[in-house]
């Protein structure tokens, strides 16, 4: 029987969502393990660094990496799976663009070693230790891998090939991805963004746009919303202008709004700007003119602070990827 192409799964500092989108395949996962033979999925195989190792270079026929780039040890497996992989793909809004845990490069790594390991509600740290990349105890040296100052995403580290976003991509988007690598269709030119589409959220979201302006945002404890109306317009902070289509726009379908998980649309650099962009278009501060530039700040002020976070609210998912990128490399 001939040999089958190799897949691998690995997942970087991440949740394991992303494993799951993939077992929620359901029975398509028969027709993967049909289809290739995984050799390295940490979260699902016992096979080891030393396994992928000792392969040959470029063996692997398709990576699919998840998580972002956030110790030594990411990294290095980021190198080892690239020279590795014939396909490497950033799986997911982690690996894309660095996703939650890249919003702590709003802060430094010492405040957050200070903040978890030593004044944490239910830490109980008397000596103040926090890891450490070596530490000396009689039996040996123990080590860790070193923790970066910055998340980074996986295209910061190594060559990609492709995205896929999400958070996590949704299923019936990674089986478009593997159905298409598996039937050795072309794929699109190196470096595009695979299982999604080119437009926005809002664009595939069934609610009726009114271009309503809104003078006040609610948070979603404070309303259910109304009919089938654009969620936005009735006042809830809800992404979907400034984030890229292809879940089938779940959230809204369901009273949720959108918070951007498929990242910035086609084009768009920065997601937070676009949002931010677009919020101002709809905000009304009850008319301009006449008013000094200080009451103008107080209206909109009032309007966003329904707002607790501007950062987790406008760059969930996106901060490593953005202008801002949160932090110095
Ligand atoms: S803002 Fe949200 S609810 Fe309104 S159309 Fe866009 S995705 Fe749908
Ligand atoms: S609606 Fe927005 S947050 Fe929800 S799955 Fe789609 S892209 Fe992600």
């Amino acid at each position: 029987m001939a040999e089958k192409p190799k897949l691998s799964i690995y997942w970087a500092s991440s949740c394991g969502g992303c494993e799951i989108a993939v077992v929620n395949l359901h029975e398509k996962i028969l027709e993967v393990d049909r289809s290739f033979d995984l050799v390295f999925c940490p979260c699902l195989l016992d096979t080891k660094k030393s396994d992928v190792e000792a392969l040959p270079e470029g063996s692997l026929a398709l990576t699919l990496f998840n998580g972002a780039i956030r110790t030594a040890e990411n990294e290095e497996m980021a190198h080892l799976l690239r020279r590795k992989s014939r396909l490497l793909v950033a799986f997911g809004s982690c690996a894309a663009e660095g996703c939650i845990p890249a919003l702590s490069n709003l802060h430094s790594k010492e405040d957050h070693f200070r903040r978890v390991y030593r004044e944490g509600p239910s830490t109980v740290n008397p000596a103040g230790v926090v890891p450490a990349p070596l530490t000396r105890v009689p039996e040996g040296e123990l080590r860790l891998p070193a923790l970066f100052k910055r998340v980074k995403r996986l295209e910061d580290a190594v060559e990609v090939d492709y995205t896929i976003p999400g958070c996590p991509p949704e299923s019936h988007q990674i089986w478009n991805v593997v159905s298409a690598v598996i039937s050795g269709a072309p794929l699109p030119p190196q470096g595009s963004v695979l299982g999604a589409g080119h437009s926005t959220v809002c664009e595939e979201c069934r609610r009726q746009k009114d271009n309503k302006k809104i003078t006040r945002l609610r948070r979603s404890y404070e309303l259910i919303p109304e009919g089938n109306s654009c969620l936005l317009e009735q006042g809830l902070l809800c992404m979907g202008v400034a984030t890229r289509d292809g879940c089938g726009a779940l959230c809204p379908q369901v009273n949720m709004p959108c918070t951007g998980c498929y990242g910035p649309p086609e084009g768009a650099r920065d997601q937070g700007a676009q949002m931010a962009a677009a919020l101002a278009s709809v905000l009304d501060l009850g008319g301009y003119r006449g008013l000094s530039e200080e009451e103008t700040a107080r209206r909109a002020d009032a309007v966003l602070e329904a707002i607790p976070d501007y950062a987790g609210a406008f760059y969930k998912y996106s901060l490593a990827g953005s202008v801002l990128r949160g932090g110095r490399p």
